[in-house]
């Protein structure tokens, strides 16, 4: 894994099932790899709604247990792990957020990222609005308390036609939930069915096993879907097939579980034929092909498969150091790649090794394990790399670094082979990538490799774009409850 890109947010929602609190909890902590900033859950009795959130991961904001989530049993419950994309780690960014207007209470959790919130906001503040937040996600609160919006037939629908950009969004009103994706679909969204006969929706269907929940079907591009004391139903708030999908191809390859099943297909199982694909293109002798754990291991266990060069460990990952471990200084930092993964020397010295990473962002910290293999004695690396270069930005929910920081923006491929210190690199072909997909190749998006952004974005946009007064005083703390 690649410590330079970061997750985005993950969405666990369940309605009609007895022990729905604490399989929120447990959707939430199989959906942990999404988001480790912030964790938070509300629920609803039908009446009214209550919730929790605090920073750090799961088992961090929850850790009395069953005191918090004693007070939030009921059989209705939403749930959220954040990554911030916009806004900064913080708080009162935390999700769900839980607002009071005109139609009562409700909470909302989001993962993505609107492409018009700051505009969006900027109209708002300019009639009067006050914002608590700095997130993107706040607008949406004021949209839907809009007046001339919550009189509509279909206030949700009517909202969620104003924005723009990738979002996956969850709303726990008194009586119902409401799911709705973006009419591209980039993230993804799941509804699964528990034994119980509840309904649970998660941003990834991993989160459905944990639960014992089955995967029902995905929530489609533009669609609402609302569970409540009638069941499931749903409705379109884009007429469907009017817009062309546009599904995060990322996710695939670097994002999501291996045991996810995402748009139409399994992640392993992806990519294995993804580094079968690699090792189609750019073949190489080599003694044994090692991965870059966790999320090379299934590109390179295909690279060693097609390749017929033995797969080996070559590096361990170690889990136990996350977000809080920051260090002050460049210089301590190099060490931090030493922690997070250990050369296994026996394994490398003195051997060819076929080095397999899913994707190389900035290209520090992929530089810093080649020196580290290099320590240990071995004797060529060649880098194989799951997917194209990177060389442009997501403007859709995932925190790359700007153009001017990307490894492949304006080096050829041997300034890449030569600022990694590799004996040969290879990248997976963009055609290649596709060929490997289970949907037509025009149903993903493919922006940070081609440039070509499907929804129209601003470049000049950040992450922290709406905050032009609050101080960003908290990215650096500590996890805390
Ligand atoms: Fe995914 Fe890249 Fe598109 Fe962003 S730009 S949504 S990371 S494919």
């Amino acid at each position: 894994m690649s410590f330079e890109k970061k997750e985005n947010c993950g969405l666990f929602g369940i309605y009609g099932d007895a022990g729905a609190v604490e399989k929120t909890y447990l959707g939430l902590y199989s959906l942990q790899h999404r988001g480790q900033e912030s964790a938070g859950i509300a629920s609803s009795d039908g009446e009214f709604i209550q919730c929790y959130t605090g920073m750090g991961t799961v088992g961090r904001v929850f850790r009395s247990g069953r005191g918090i989530l004693e007070k939030l049993s009921n059989r209705m419950v939403i749930g959220h792990v954040r990554y911030s994309t916009t806004g900064s780690s913080n708080p009162i960014n935390s999700q769900p957020l839980l607002c009071e207007y005109s139609r009562g209470q409700v909470a909302v959790a989001h993962n993505g990222n609107l492409i018009n919130a700051s505009l969006l906001r900027s109209e708002y503040e300019a009639y009067g609005s006050i914002f608590k937040t700095t997130s993107d996600m706040e607008i949406i609160t004021h949209l839907l308390a809009k007046p001339t919006h919550v009189n509509k037939s279909d206030p949700l629908g009517h909202v969620l036609s104003h924005l723009q950009g990738a979002y996956c969004l969850l709303f726990l009103f008194a009586d119902r939930i409401e799911a709705a994706r973006d009419p591209c679909g980039i993230r993804p969204l799941s509804i699964g069915r528990t034994k119980e006969g509840g309904y649970v929706i998660a941003s990834e269907t991993c989160a459905f096993d944990v639960t014992g929940a089955e995967f029902v079907r995905d929530v489609e591009p533009g669609e609402i879907v609302t569970l409540n004391e009638k069941g499931l139903s749903s409705r379109f708030f884009v007429k469907p097939g009017s817009v062309k999908p546009a599904h995060c191809i990322f996710e695939h390859i670097y994002f999501a579980k291996q045991n996810s099943f995402l748009f139409g297909e399994n992640v392993h199982e992806f990519r294995k034929k993804l580094g079968r694909q690699l090792a189609a293109e750019h073949p190489v002798e080599a003694d044994m092909v090692t991965p870059v754990p966790d999320s090379g291991t299934s590109a390179a266990v295909g690279y060693a498969e097609a390749s017929k060069i033995p797969f080996e460990m070559g590096l361990v990952r170690s889990h136990y150091i996350g977000r809080t471990f920051i260090l002050p200084d460049q210089k301590l930092r190099e060490f931090q790649v030493k922690l997070k993964l250990a050369v296994i020397k026996e394994a490398v010295e003195g051997k060819r090794v076929v080095v397999v990473d899913d994707s190389i962002v900035r290209g520090t910290t992929t530089r810093g394990k080649i020196r580290s293999l290099r320590d240990a004695g071995v004797k060529e690396i060649h880098m194989r790399v799951s997917c194209p270069p990177i060389r442009h930005p997501c403007f859709y929910g995932v925190d790359f670094p700007t153009k001017e920081e990307l490894l492949a923006n304006e080096r050829d491929l041997e300034q890449i082979r030569e600022f990694l210190e590799v004996d040969s690199i290879g990248y997976l072909s963009l055609e290649g990538l596709l060929s490997c997909a289970a949907l037509p190749s025009d149903h993903y998006c493919t922006a940070c490799w081609s440039g070509s952004y499907r929804i129209p974005v601003d470049v000049a946009s950040g992450k922290f774009s709406m905050e032009r007064y609050q101080r960003n005083m908290f990215d650096d703390l500590p996890e805390g409850g």
